[in-house]
């Protein structure tokens, strides 16, 4: 066990949240002679809708909430122009509007589901747009508080950048988690300094690392993203973030393919200089991301395995009609057929099964 990860699991361990040590082989010599893997199941990868179910009994909906925040990318305080990928509204769903009350896009978002689902559900209130702790903490306060508020409504999921969390902010997401569940997701999209440059985050790896120690150390519980296929890094260089990303101590990560959407300034970039961007297909991508499941700490809950953004705003080549749940249904398939799982090629670790109780 790393160093880092023994922070973590003191930091979980103080906050009352349970450890579980392996059950699997991850020694990569062969396979484990009777599954259940490490995370608890026969599926060859940690999925975070499993531990979630395991771990409160019930199944959790997020609903996303636009609390009209703002980022420092794009007010001017670090920059203007914003990430180059970024468009918000390729991906927020049309009750969530900045000027809505949160509660009624809470109540808009659970009677959508409810009707999908047609079963009772508790939800987490998923701050998804923009930098949801880039604000004074009274204000986050209000607004998170406003949030649990809603009957149903069990915790938060909330999205920021690295650069907008303080110990102010990070000490009251402490104490809230005590009560309830609280996932904060802090976007770095790469572990490569010139891609973070490319990609105009305006913030650097280092930041990023400090940014999950800090959180670690108050028990809170934490993910990431990374895209692949970034015209600044190479497929070696996509791959050998599996092992950056696994001694960082975070519990979740969500994983996309490079998408073009409309409206940013990668759109712009594409249509200049196409010949700069090496798409994946939907093959090369499976492939690469079961290598990439290979060297992952297998402590790491997988959340997502690839972007779909609405094909209204994809200004660049797709996957084209596979949806993200079939992409999942063909990694578990590829994942079978070699006999293969997360974790596999890590060295012997003990793996450190999150759980955030409320
Ligand atoms: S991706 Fe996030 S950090 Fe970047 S400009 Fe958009 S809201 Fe800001």
């Amino acid at each position: 066990m790393t160093e880092k990860t023994n922070d973590t699991a003191a930091a979980i361990r103080k906050n009352g949240i349970a450890t579980e040590s392996n059950g699997g082989d991850k020694t990569g010599a062969e396979s484990p002679a009777s599954p259940p893997f490490s995370w608890g199941n026969n599926r060859r990868f940690n999925a975070y809708s499993d531990f979630l179910r395991k771990q409160y009994g019930f199944r959790l909906q997020k609903l996303s909430v636009n609390a009209g925040f703002s980022c420092p990318n794009r007010d001017g305080s670090k920059g203007r122009g914003g990430c180059v990928f970024c468009n918000n509204s390729a991906f927020n769903p049309s009750y969530c509007e900045p000027g809505k009350p949160i509660r009624n896009q809470l109540e808009e978002g659970k009677e959508f589901h409810a009707w999908r689902y047609r079963k009772s559900l508790k939800y987490i209130a998923y701050f998804q747009a923009f930098s949801n702790t880039y604000a004074p903490l009274e204000v986050l306060k209000k607004r998170y508080e406003e949030a649990l508020s809603i009957s149903d409504v069990v915790g938060l999921s909330i999205g920021t950048r690295p650069d907008c969390v303080n110990e102010e902010i990070l000490d009251y997401l402490a104490r809230l988690s005590e009560k309830h569940f609280v996932h904060l997701e802090m976007g770095i999209e790469s572990c490569y300094d010139k891609s973070l440059q490319w990609m105009n985050r305006k913030h650097d790896f280092e930041c990023a690392r400090r940014a999950f120690a800090m959180a670690a150390e108050r028990g809170i519980s934490t993910g990431t993203h990374l895209i692949f296929g970034l015209p600044s890094q190479s497929r070696e260089e996509d791959l050998r973030q599996a092992d950056i990303i696994s001694e960082l101590p975070l519990q979740t990560l969500k994983l996309h393919q490079l998408q073009i959407i409309k409206d940013t300034s990668l759109e712009k970039e594409y249509a200049l200089n196409p010949s700069k961007f090496h798409f994946f297909k939907i093959e090369e991508y499976i492939d690469f991301v079961i290598d990439f499941l290979e060297r992952l700490s297998p402590s790491i809950c997988m959340e997502r395995f690839s972007g779909e953004a609405p094909p209204r705003f994809q200004a660049g080549p797709t996957f084209g009609m596979i949806r993200a749940d079939k992409v999942i249904q063909i990694i578990e398939k590829r994942l079978e057929e070699h006999d293969t799982w997360q974790g596999k090629l890590r060295p012997r670790e003990n793996s450190v099964i999150f759980a955030n109780s409320f």
